[in-house]
């Protein structure tokens, strides 16, 4: 199946100039998710993982049905202040400013061999910070996971950990 074509190509989304791709038509077609939610199984069943996170907030889409699917847990990784309880947290710079991402302390014990999911991989710069809150609480990171990889943007650079991805673009 053409995965790519579920796939929908938004100009000026959300600033003028950006080309934003809008997963939305592949959720809302129920062979097509399938067949994604399939394939990356597979991949990150072939890492050895026992664990997954999914990273606010399409990244959920994707960890959630492929922790069912492969029966494994799933921990959120969230933005600031948007988790109850103990958290720990890392702050990561942005092109103006930081961002900080949260996971809740004792969801991922040491050790735990974890896969984390998004949904696509631009710079990098969101999926480098999840892996450096995930090392801090002593998982072992054994892959990021995508749906779609940004080729030009060259994100997978910035990560020291393999790169899993379905769909590619340049
Ligand atoms: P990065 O940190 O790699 O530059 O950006 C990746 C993050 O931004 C991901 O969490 C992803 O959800 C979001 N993102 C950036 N560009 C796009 C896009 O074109 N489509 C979608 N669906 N998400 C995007």
């Amino acid at each position: 199946m053409d995965l790519k074509s579920h796939i929908r190509g938004v100009p000026d989304y959300p600033k003028p100039g950006i080309l934003f791709y809008d997963i939305s038509p592949l959720l809302a077609h129920a062979d097509a998710w399938a067949v994604a939610m399939g394939r990356m199984a597979r991949l990150i069943q072939e890492t050895g993982a026992d664990f997954l996170v999914g990273i606010e907030s399409r990244g959920f889409l994707m960890a959630a049905p492929l922790a069912l699917k492969l029966g494994l847990g799933f921990a959120m990784v969230r933005k600031k202040g948007k988790l109850p309880g103990d958290v720990v947290r890392h702050s990561y710079d942005l092109e103006y400013g930081t961002d900080t991402v949260e996971i809740q302390a004792d969801l991922v014990k040491p050790g735990q061999r974890v896969v984390v999911v998004d949904d696509l991989l631009a710079t990098g710069g969101t999926m480098n910070a999840a892996i450096k809150l995930l090392r801090d609480v002593g998982a072992e990171v054994r892959a990021a996971g995508f749906l779609i990889e940004l080729d030009f943007l060259e994100g997978r650079k910035k990560l020291d950990v393999p790169v899993l991805s379905l769909l590619n673009y340049d």
